[in-house]
């Protein structure tokens, strides 16, 4: 099998020659939309007018005085989604690319060795985080700045929640993510690996820690019930998670149906075609008029030459056999494949945890057990799992100070 597609960055990195031109399309807005729209206040503005004279450090510290995830995000936020969408040069041409010119700052910062995550004076309190993907990172980060002793807790062997075990390695190099764990780690936070938090080893970091993060995520795949533990049906999750652990070299089906529209259908789609599968179809319940997918994705995969048939409802499995009918016209397919992935969302697992309550899947906090992240707020994506982690911090710190 071959896994060079898979291993290799999707797109094309800024240079030196490039990142220049692209900031000097910058209009140096004076209220900058593009960093009132930033969800982490990552302040794109001032980091590009930094750029604009060739003050790269300074435009590396600006991005990680906001945001211990900029090299991250810089990578996979959708900015079409917030700062590009109000760019004030999208009325003359295009929007700047500022994920790129993030991305060149931050690979610079990294290049040079650089240190701009200032650790805080102790205050003698201890805060224990339960979950190491985006939202626990980034609430791990701002504790220590804020000179508490931070120790996080996640089930599995690596750190990174989605970052490692979702996103591909196309898009976001499991280097990138030990580069960003390892700024944090050397503020000072512990990362336990492999230690699962039941409600009995939670009791247990309520009476050791002055308050308790849970930043547990939403990492379960739904299924739908025509499809429970039936043979070669899988989540797009645990597909996504198996196939970026092991860089890409997994059995390969001849065939594929992925049945949802999300941008993790996408990235199940363009995998299964980067590493070669021949025959990918995926069927969306949405039509493309309410894609939820992101157009960037939606187009990578079909450039690829996956099948999207929208508008169409599953409505029997049978001999591994799909049927589906469509929403709004007559129409009914049938389709059948080695392997079926169900990207069709996600939920969050509390196992038999207690301790907070989901109402319509968001957490609230209680007592000093706190709640970030996915498994709290709805918007699903890394830049807001950085604000809600910041703004947990803040939470915890006006609890614990009396703020
Ligand atoms: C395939 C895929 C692609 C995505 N692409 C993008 C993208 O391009 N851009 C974007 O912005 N967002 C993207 N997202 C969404 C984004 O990854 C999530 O919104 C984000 O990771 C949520 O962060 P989190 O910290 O709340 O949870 P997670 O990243 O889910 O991390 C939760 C962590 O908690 C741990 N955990 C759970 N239960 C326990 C327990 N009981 N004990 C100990 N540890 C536990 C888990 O092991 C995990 O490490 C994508 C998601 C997926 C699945
Ligand atoms: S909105 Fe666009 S043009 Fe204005 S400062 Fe931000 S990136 Fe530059």
């Amino acid at each position: 099998m071959d896994n060079r597609k898979y291993v290799q960055p999707f797109e094309e990195a800024l240079s030196l020659k490039t990142v220049t031109e692209e900031a000097d399309r910058c209009l140096l807005c004076l209220d900058a939309p593009c960093s009132a729209a930033c969800p982490a206040g990552t302040d794109p503005g001032k980091f590009i007018r930094s750029v604009r004279f060739l003050n790269y450090v300074g435009a590396a510290e600006t991005i990680r005085a906001n945001n211990p995830l900029g090299s991250v995000c810089a990578r996979v936020c959708p900015t079409e989604r917030y700062c590009q969408k109000g760019c004030s040069r999208s009325g003359i041409d295009r929007p700047i690319d500022i994920g790129k010119i993030q991305q060149f700052v931050t690979d610079y910062e990294e290049a040079r060795g650089f240190k701009f995550l200032p650790k805080g004076k102790a205050n003698g309190k201890k805060v224990a985080i339960v979950g190491a993907g985006p939202s626990g990172l980034t609430a791990a980060a701002t504790l220590e700045k804020l000179g508490y002793a931070v120790e996080v807790f996640d089930k599995n062997p690596e750190a990174g929640g989605y970052l490692r075990y979702g996103i591909p390695e196309y898009r976001l190099p499991n280097k990138v993510v030990d580069e960003e764990i390892g700024r944090i780690e050397e503020l000072g936070v512990k990362i336990h690996l492999n230690a699962e938090i039941v409600q009995k080893t939670l009791n247990d970091l309520k009476d050791r820690f002055d308050a308790v993060v849970l930043a547990i995520g939403a990492s379960q795949g739904k299924v739908l019930p025509m499809f429970k533990d039936a043979k070669n049906v899988v989540t797009a999750v645990d597909f996504l998670a198996k196939t970026k652990s092991k860089a890409g070299k997994i059995d390969l089906p001849k065939s594929a149906l992925v049945i949802g529209g999300g941008d993790v259908a996408m990235d199940t789609v363009t995998s299964l075609k980067l590493l070669g599968v021949e025959e990918v179809t995926d069927v969306v319940y949405e039509t493309f008029a309410e894609f939820k997918a992101s157009k960037k994705e939606l187009q990578g995969a079909q450039r690829l030459g996956v099948s999207i048939l929208d508008g169409y409802m599953p409505t029997k499995f049978e001999g591994g056999v799909v049927e589906f009918t469509h929403r709004y016209k007559e129409s009914k397919l049938s389709v059948k494949a080695d392997l079926i992935v169900l990207a069709v969302g996600q939920i969050s697992d509390l196992g038999d945890i207690t301790d907070i309550h989901l109402s319509k899947g968001e957490g609230t906090d209680r007592g000093n057990v706190f709640v970030t992240g996915d498994i709290a707020h709805g918007d699903k994506t890394v830049v807001y799992g950085v604000r809600t982690g910041k703004e947990v911090a803040y939470r915890i710190d006006a609890y614990l100070e009396g703020k």
